[in-house]
């Protein structure tokens, strides 16, 4: 090959390769920018807010009404992000940025200490912990963000958490080790109160959405009395819940799927 050839054979290649990086980084923008809607309606709507004050206002009267088993100490179990405190900020910056999630930016996230409290959460918290109750923060944060939670939370008010029962995530997202072990050590837990079906027990770890949705209409009787669920259209489960190993995808498998499944009128 002369050396016209070569160069030529060489831009060709930089063209192509920014090409499909500059594919990529449109695909990335769309899947964020679907979640405009989303984050505006969380951060700005009357809706949500009534929806998160419904959510305590029942887990309180649930809490109230729920007797634990003779000689069982009354529990509460909630999950954090999305569910006591708000993490929209970051979300809206990786709409801004026109970055995905990763687990480095979550963590200088949470290392500002930036959360705020969902409208309700704070009462409804220091509620059960001065009314007989205990309280559990049982989160898939990581362990090495304890210190950064735990001050985040003090300074928007919660009470009772501290290293025995704000319960983060050292191996398994799965929390039910960790429900385990607040029963284990004596506790009946008579509320769970979370934005994620997982938030409730295995059932629906690593489920899909069809197998997610039959665990909801097998135990409908539960919601509002033992699951207390907060409205989270940011992220969850349940996205990933749309397709076989979801996470994996790229971006444009990904709209692809979140396309696939809509379930559109066909009379147009
Ligand atoms: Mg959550």
């Amino acid at each position: 090959m002369n050396k016209v050839s070569l160069c030529t054979t060489s831009a060709l290649i930089m063209l192509a390769l920014s090409g499909c990086a500059q594919q990529k980084t449109d695909a990335q923008q769309k899947l964020n920018d679907q979640s405009v809607m989303a984050l505006n309606w969380f951060q700005q709507s009357g809706e949500y807010q009534a929806l998160t004050y419904q959510a305590f206002n029942t887990a309180k009267m649930a809490f109230d009404q729920a007797q634990p088993l003779a000689g069982q100490k009354k529990a509460v179990v909630v999950d954090l992000d999305e569910t006591m405190l708000d993490n929209s900020a970051y979300s809206a910056w990786q709409v801004k940025a026109n970055k995905p999630f990763d687990s480095k930016t979550w963590s200088e996230w949470t290392a500002a200490r930036q959360a705020t409290a969902i409208p309700g959460a704070v009462e409804f918290a220091n509620y059960v912990n001065s009314h007989g109750g205990t309280m559990f923060y049982v989160s898939n944060r990581k362990t090495s963000e304890y210190a950064a939670t735990l001050d985040n939370m003090n300074r928007l008010g919660f009470t009772g958490a501290n290293d025995q029962t704000m319960l983060l995530s050292s191996d398994t997202s799965n929390k039910q080790v960790r429900f385990d072990s607040i029963k284990a050590a004596g506790y009946h837990i008579v509320l769970f109160v979370g934005d994620n079906l997982n938030d409730f027990g295995a059932a629906t770890y690593h489920k899909d959405n069809a197998q997610r949705r039959a665990f909801v209409n097998q135990n409908h009787q539960q919601f509002g009395t033992q699951y207390i669920v907060l409205p989270n259209p940011l992220y969850g489960d349940w996205e990933s819940g749309l397709a076989k190993d979801y996470n994996k995808l790229t971006p444009e498998q990904k709209l692809s799927v979140r396309d696939q499944n809509l379930k559109a009128w066909s009379g147009k």
